[in-house]
């Protein structure tokens, strides 16, 4: 069975008038070490859509199951528990704290979890040495390059063990060389801990390296011409 499973959701928004319709029946199955790419014009729902799949935002019909839960079907404290034990975020804009440390941003995940521990600890530094952090430990965000934010930002994301990781245009800030290194750390890491990596993003070319691509059009999922997508639904 696959770890995450998302059935025929719709997601509407109210309006004054007509409620807009913006996902319409995405179906779609991902098993632990799969990588997929969603592209998508600007509009098109990829937010919407990964925003549901992170639990953020409730569909307005349909089913999110993920390693044998149901989410939704969770109260919101169960809920906010499960998100930040299962789930990690990456953003195009790395929502790191300020005020906190390279390693304090990347611990604080762990937190919910009743304070660090000694191995919180371990597991942090050892995730920022492998996004090539290790001299960073002590820097603030705005002490870091765009580049070395969204690293700390991918630790972060991995901190509690996800077995899902989700970015949304993880690189949309960043030059393309930039871009290409923490496409190649989001891979790496998503292979090293085994976890699904879902990506949403605009550059082909980073949408070429993942295990499977699907194309947001109309509110549904399609697989793109000659591409392996497998779709339900
Ligand atoms: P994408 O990420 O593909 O650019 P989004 O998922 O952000 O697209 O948005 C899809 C559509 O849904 C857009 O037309 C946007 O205006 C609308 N939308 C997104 N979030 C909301 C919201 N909270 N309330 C109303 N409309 C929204
Ligand atoms: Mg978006």
């Amino acid at each position: 069975m696959a770890d995450l499973s998302i059935q025929q959701i719709t997601k509407e928004f109210p309006t004054r008038g007509q409620p807009l319709v913006v996902l319409r029946g995405c179906s779609l199955e991902l098993s632990r070490g799969e990588s997929l790419a969603i592209l998508g014009p600007s509009g098109s729902g990829k937010s919407t859509l990964l925003q549901i799949v992170g639990t953020l935002d409730r569909p307005t019909s349909g089913e999110v199951m993920l390693a044998g839960q149901q989410p939704f079907s969770l109260s919101e404290r169960k809920l906010a528990a499960f998100r930040n034990q299962q789930i990690g975020f990456v953003f195009q804009d790395h929502h790191l704290l300020p005020q906190c440390s390279v390693l304090e941003n990347v611990l604080l995940p762990t937190l919910a979890g009743g304070g660090a521990t000694g191995e919180a600890f371990d597991r942090a530094r050892m995730l920022l040495d492998r996004v090539g952090l290790s001299e960073r430990l002590e820097h603030r965000p705005a002490e870091l390059s765009g580049g070395e934010r969204q690293r700390t930002a991918i630790a972060r994301a991995v901190i509690c063990q996800p077995v899902l990781l989700l970015a949304d245009e993880p690189t949309g800030n960043l030059d393309r060389s930039t871009a290409s290194v923490i496409g190649d750390l989001l891979l790496e890491l998503q292979r090293q801990e085994q976890t699904m990596l879902i990506v949403v993003t605009h550059s082909l070319e980073l949408a070429g390296r993942f295990q499977r691509q699907v194309e947001l059009d109309g509110g549904r999922l399609v697989g793109l011409p000659g591409r392996s997508a497998s779709l339900t639904g």
